[in-house]
């Protein structure tokens, strides 16, 4: 049998951070996920707003076993319209989850400044989310907004070994603490047209970034301007990203897959495992 030499090894993308289980792509699954696999995007990591899309991420992770994993939990965003009880119910799901492979992350969870006049209930909801986390021994996808600096302080009194701070922004003087800590960053469209986000690529180690898409985020500008947002704006991030850290494309992209399996913990198939 031919041994296949290291840089024969297949190219293979990752969206660490889209939100699958949103309405609007609900009638279009089926496609994104063929397109993700022509675009060699390998492993979609379904995110989660709320009790209705976490049981909607985890069906799809089972459904496109391989290529879709999911994240579940309670985002900033859904806090304000948070019952108790689905607040309890979410929770019970996901510890009920225990051993599922098709769960690789607590996410989409954090604290938005946008929503100050919330705040007391947003810091219960986190708590209860990183407290979920560390119970499952599982990542935590953190949304940041305005509120990175506070997260970054909070995280230690947890007991949380894997963190991925998406879309990091601001401040970048934080970035040394973060990159010391280990955690990692996903950034997605923004790396192509963003000074910002690429002085945060530029900064960051790449074995501890990852690709995201957020879809289905859509105001990102060219060359993704109009354009409905799926994994197959990845393999065009990872150019970017390449060109920023001045390797390979294909260099980077094996690393971000490293990177992929390292951080959730599992063994994302190839393209020919997928065909
Ligand atoms: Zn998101």
């Amino acid at each position: 049998m031919l041994k296949v030499a290291y840089n024969m090894k297949p190219l293979r993308f990752v969206d660490a951070h889209i939100h699958l289980s949103d309405e609007e792509y609900a009638e279009k699954i089926k496609e994104i996920i063929l397109e993700a696999k022509n675009n060699k995007v390998v492993a979609l990591v379904s995110n989660s707003m709320n009790l209705e899309t976490s049981i909607k991420s985890l069906e799809l992770a089972e459904r496109y076993n391989g290529i879709v994993y999911a994240a579940m939990g309670i985002h900033p965003w859904s806090v304000n319209a948070l019952t108790e009880e689905e607040l309890q119910q979410t929770t019970e799901l996901i510890i009920k989850q225990r051993g599922n492979k098709a769960l690789i992350a607590i996410g989409e969870v954090g604290l938005d400044y946008k929503y100050e006049k919330i705040w007391e209930k947003q810091l219960m909801v986190f708590d209860e989310m990183l407290r979920l986390a560390e119970k499952l021994n599982l990542p935590a996808i953190i949304h940041s907004r305005g509120t990175t600096a506070q997260i970054v302080d909070m995280i230690p009194s947890y007991s949380l070994k894997r963190i991925l701070l998406h879309w990091f922004s601001n401040p970048i003087s934080i970035l040394p603490k973060v990159i010391e800590r280990g955690y990692y960053i996903s950034e997605g469209p923004p790396t192509v047209y963003s000074n910002g986000i690429r002085e945060v690529v530029k900064k960051v180690q790449l074995t501890n970034l990852l690709t995201e898409t957020d879809g289905p985020v859509r105001y990102f500008k060219s060359p993704f301007y109009g354009k409905m947002t799926t994994p197959a704006f990845i393999p065009t991030v990872v150019d970017a990203i390449a060109e920023i850290k001045r390797i390979s494309a294909k260099e980077a992209a094996d690393q971000i897959a490293t990177n992929f399996e390292d951080f959730f913990g599992v063994k994302i198939n190839s393209m020919e495992d997928n065909a």
